[in-house]
């Protein structure tokens, strides 16, 4: 599996719709301080159904939409879209491309999908859960998270060795069954 490429239009910093293509070998992206380097990966992690406003640097979900800039009036939605090469059926769906997208408007609806079907938030956390890419997962590691992890409660750090562990999938099946 693969990331191609990624549609960022209306998040956060972009205003204008930008897609970036992660062509092999490409390491990093570098840029001036404030030029929207971290608000690509919140784009990557949002767009894999991130709900909290706080771990992309908000107060609400609606913080993500562009919010204006002194040559650009504020936007009415954000979308991103991220495109996988999953020839080695490494997620598993009956794709060999897969293109999530992920909308929010202001006044807090939001479509998701896949492959241009609408789904809800749950396909899209299920596709990524394991793959150790997803919204829990700790192959994207923010800045002062590393700190988080070494203060935090041991219940907390058990949480995080169970996500890495891929054990997470089945304690989220335990209670949505114990819930019906
Ligand atoms: P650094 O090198 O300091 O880590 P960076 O390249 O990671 O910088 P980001 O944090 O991605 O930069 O981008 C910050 C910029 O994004 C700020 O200028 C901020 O005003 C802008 N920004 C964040 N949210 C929004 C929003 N909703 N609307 C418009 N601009 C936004
Ligand atoms: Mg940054």
């Amino acid at each position: 599996m693969q990331l191609v490429s990624m549609e960022i239009d209306g998040f956060k910093s972009f205003a204008h719709k930008t897609t970036i293509k992660f062509q092999p070998g490409m390491t990093g992206i570098i840029g001036p301080n404030g030029s929207g380097k971290s608000n690509v990966i919140e784009a990557l992690r949002w767009v894999m159904g991130e709900q909290s406003a706080k771990t992309l640097r908000g107060g609400k979900m609606v913080d993500v939409i562009f919010n204006g800039s002194k040559d650009h009036h504020p936007l009415n939605r954000a979308v991103v879209k991220m495109t996988l090469d999953n020839s080695d059926h490494y997620l598993q769906s009956q794709y060999s491309e897969i293109t999530v997208t992920r909308k929010l408007y202001r006044n807090g609806d939001s479509e998701y999908l896949i492959n241009d079907h609408r789904v809800r938030l749950k396909d899209i956390v299920d596709l990524f859960i394991n793959s150790g890419i997803g919204r829990e997962s700790f192959s994207i590691i923010s800045q002062g998270r590393v700190a988080e992890i070494f203060n935090g409660q041991p219940s907390d750090r058990r949480r995080i060795i169970e996500t890495v562990a891929g054990v997470a999938k089945y304690k989220q099946n335990k209670t949505t069954a114990e819930k019906k």
